[in-house]
């Protein structure tokens, strides 16, 4: 594939290699193919586009062994948030001072295996958390994960992580009198499509880190997280652009050479394989359903217990292709196979689809590469967890 001018607007259905595989293969459906190349691809964009920083792969996003060997022979470090997550990167040969565990909720026994092995990098965000990591993981690098309200994601994280300013503040205080080092992390939500979130954010970080200079901490790392985009229904703007607004936010608020920043981390989990992998699913039944107007309702062989969690409240809008596309469409309710009634993906977002696909058609959905295959549930209703083929 060959795209003089990568823009917005230029967004692929999927790799040539993944067309190749879906135009010759029989496999079971629902299953995901992705292409370790175009991982690669993203990889080394986010390099560019945030030069200053080091790239920790969001391990949840995708586990997948052959995602985390080749990221690791491009350079990648890695955030985890378990010890499977840990023992997983170990086992691909990355090396522990390149894995972070990024999780605010752990185990002290966890923490402590995770310092028997060699990682030193841990998250906070409150005090509680903090002594574990103190007391199982001495002399270990902590991230202060901050709160910080922000639109424009499409897929945000909850009031369930992060501190205030003033206790991150505090928080960095006690680092600095353990002798360990420390700094601030922010997650912007996943799916951020709002570029103004990071100037903000970063403003308020830069003034925890003045604060709690002020008071004798030594803060010298900063964590910029996740919230990179995957091409879903709606636009998100190129990677290119997320570069720029980072950097000149950084240069806004921590200027190179007097800002006593040593280290600076991003953390995609999306941005790596969403666009990397297609999640191919069969029309099981389509049907008027009297009791809804005669509304038309297409189910798949794959739904939300299958890998499309990130469909609850239909924040995640998938771009669908099938075999009709081009002809005449009509509005759709689109659900999956359970007979779980949650287990519907959109019926407000105003979907269309062909009016020609019927039961057996194929349905390709673009883009879905990232938080499938983990969401994927063991066996309900007798259901396999979401095959996955890795090309590339
Ligand atoms: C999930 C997660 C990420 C990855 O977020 P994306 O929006 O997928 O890039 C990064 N950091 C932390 C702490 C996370 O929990």
């Amino acid at each position: 594939m060959t795209i003089a001018h990568p823009s917005p607007a230029a967004r692929p259905d999927a790799s040539s290699a993944i067309e190749a595989f879906l135009a010759t293969t029989d496999a079971p459906t629902p299953f995901l193919v992705l292409d370790l190349n175009v991982v690669a691809e993203r990889f080394a964009a986010l390099r560019l586009a945030v030069p200053r920083a080091q790239v920790f792969y969001a391990v949840k996003a995708n586990p997948a062994r052959p995602i985390l060997e080749r990221l690791h022979r491009l350079g990648s470090s890695f955030d985890v948030a378990s010890p499977a997550e840990i023992d997983d990167c170990l086992a691909v040969g990355v090396p522990p001072e390149r894995i972070s565990y990024g999780h605010t909720i752990k185990k002290r026994r966890d923490v402590a295996y995770a310092a028997s092995v060699g990682v030193t990098r841990f998250a906070v965000d409150c005090p509680e958390e903090f002594d574990k990591v103190a007391d199982a993981a001495p002399g270990a690098a902590v991230s202060v994960r901050l709160f910080h309200e922000c639109g424009g994601a499409d897929w945000p994280l909850s009031r369930k992580f992060g501190c205030s300013t003033a206790e991150a503040e505090q928080l960095l205080v006690s680092c600095t009198e353990e002798g360990m080092t420390c700094g601030v992390s922010f997650h912007v939500g996943s799916q951020q499509r709002d570029l103004a979130t990071w100037h903000e954010t970063l403003g308020v970080v830069a003034d925890v880190f003045r604060r709690a200079r002020d008071r004798g901490a030594r803060p010298t790392l900063l964590n910029l997280g996740g919230g990179f985009p995957g091409s879903y229904r709606d636009d998100a703007p190129a990677i290119a652009d997320y570069g720029r607004a980072i950097n000149a936010a950084l240069a806004a608020w921590f200027p190179p050479g007097d800002s006593g920043l040593d280290e600076l981390m991003v953390e995609p989990g999306r941005y790596l394989v969403a666009d990397a992998g297609v999640l191919r699913s069969e029309v099981v039944l389509v049907s008027h359903r009297s009791v809804d107007e005669m509304a038309r309702w297409v189910y798949l062989d794959v739904g939300k217990f299958h890998g499309l969690a990130e469909t609850m409240d239909e924040a995640i809008r998938y771009r669908l292709r099938t075999a009709h596309d081009g002809g005449p469409t009509g509005r759709a309710v689109v659900a999956g196979p359970t007979c779980d009634s949650v287990d519907v993906l959109y019926e407000k977002s105003g979907y269309e689809l062909p009016l020609a696909l019927d039961e057996g058609d194929m349905v390709d959905i673009l883009s879905a590469g990232a938080y499938t295959t983990t969401y994927s549930s063991v066996g309900f209703n007798g259901f396999r967890p979401l095959a996955e083929h890795i090309i590339g």
